[in-house]
């Protein structure tokens, strides 16, 4: 968080006070700091410095936005995709399609197409159905589709359940233990080249334990299918690295993931794929607001902000933590309620907290809100779409316009017969 910084009193990102852009772009804004996400970047490159062959694959959902991109597009990183939308956004950052991993548990017929027209460079299966229809697509087309096949683990992340992925309940992935028959049905088929073999078991992960776990039973997976008599050449080892949002968290450094996976797989003899989102665009973000209301209430006051939970759903979604900080601290502070305007009780980002001391029309900012923020936004209570900024230094530029509810409105219809 180094790139939002007080100076003279007042938060500012990069070389740009917080305040300007509030005055310039109004509120509630997303501010990404551009040096924050190429040093996540580099950090995550670096850890993995001792791996010999390696491909990183930015997960774009937990931040699209097309300058995004083009920036991590600029550090090296191809992008994991698990949507047309997503694929057609990295595609239009300038990402090569040879660097573009095509994920998700629903990816449809139109959106295979679209990615073998397109040359993405490796399709994630989920279930042998889909296999089945990749290949026949892709014969049908005279070309081959280079995939991996995805397995449950079945190991428990120890992450929230809402983004816990590798457990043998959850819908992601074949279960590892039919995956052996499934690869052998599989890379039979004409028109699909499957190489290898890929996991993703959940996302803000604070262990290693279970990611060790998750990798060695893909190790014994491809000894198996080696012994088998499959070429295997790839293993994607997905994302899920954790980030801290509060002081007192302890997420695993980079370095030590680094050092993790280059001791499990030493000697695994592939590319190995990495998917990482949270860990290069939450701390690269804030959500700056401005205080509304600060509302008496019964136990503590209620800061009532303009930024809802439309705006930035994870505390709703997951009850997650984000830092509350005023952009022009007084020194004071104060315990409250943080909600915002929507009419829903679960539109609140904090209860009984200890946070500094704000009035109405004071700004301020939620912290860590670079990941699963604003690519999660929706018009609920229309709500105007709420919009990014980039900073750069001591420059900025408006990212994602603020899409205003009267534009929603315009794309609704009456029927004549109503
Ligand atoms: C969401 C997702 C990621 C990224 O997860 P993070 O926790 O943000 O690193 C990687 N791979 C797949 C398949 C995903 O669904």
């Amino acid at each position: 968080m180094t790139q939002f910084h007080y100076y003279n009193g007042s938060l500012w990102c990069e070389g740009v006070p917080l305040s300007r852009i509030a005055d310039e772009v109004g509120s509630p804004v997303y501010v990404y700091s551009a040096a924050a996400f190429r040093d996540h970047a580099r950090t995550f490159r670096d850890a993995l410095s001792g791996v010999p062959r390696k491909h990183l694959a930015y997960a774009i959902k937990a931040n699209p936005n097309i300058a995004v991109l083009r920036l991590l597009a600029a550090e090296g990183y191809g992008a994991d995709v698990v949507s047309g939308g997503e694929m057609a956004r990295a595609l239009a950052a300038g990402m090569p399609a040879a660097d573009i991993v095509f994920s998700g548990v629903g990816k449809t017929p139109a959106e295979l197409t679209r990615g073998l027209d397109a040359g993405i460079g490796q399709f994630n299966i989920e279930l042998e159905e889909e296999g089945v229809v990749l290949a026949r697509l892709a014969a049908a087309r005279g070309v081959t589709a280079r995939a991996v096949l995805r397995v449950n683990p079945d190991v428990d992340a120890g992450t929230h359940a809402k983004i816990s992925t590798g457990r043998k309940e959850n819908k992601f992935g074949v279960p590892i233990d039919q995956a052996a028959a499934m690869f052998a049905r599989l890379s039979a088929l004409p028109g699909l080249d499957l190489q290898g073999v890929a996991i993703h078991i959940g996302s803000q992960l604070f262990d290693l334990a279970p990611l060790e776990a998750a990798y060695l039973r893909v190790k014994a997976l491809v000894d198996e299918l080696r012994s088998a008599g499959h070429r295997i050449t790839r293993v994607d080892l997905g994302g899920g690295l954790g980030v801290a949002y509060k002081a007192d968290d302890r997420p695993t450094p980079p370095a030590d993931y680094g050092a993790m996976v280059e001791r499990v797989t030493r000697g695994w003899d592939v590319e190995l794929m990495f998917e990482p989102g949270r860990v290069i665009a939450a701390n690269a973000g804030v959500l700056l607001t401005r205080v509304i209301w600060v509302k008496p209430g019964v136990v503590n006051p209620y800061v009532i902000v303009d930024a809802a939970m439309n705006d930035l759903a994870r505390p709703a979604l997951y009850d997650a933590w984000h830092d509350f900080a005023a952009v022009q601290p007084s020194g004071e502070r104060m315990t409250a309620n943080i909600a915002g305007p929507v009419c829903e009780t679960g539109d609140t980002f904090a209860m009984a907290r200890e946070i500094d001391r704000v009035a109405s029309g004071d700004l301020a900012v939620f912290h860590s809100a670079g990941a699963y923020g604003a690519t999660m936004a929706s018009t609920y209570n229309s709500r105007a779409l709420v919009p990014e900024v980039l900073v750069d230094g001591d420059r900025y530029a408006v990212v994602a316009d603020r899409i205003a509810a009267e534009t929603i409105l315009a794309a609704e219809r009456v029927p004549e017969w109503l």
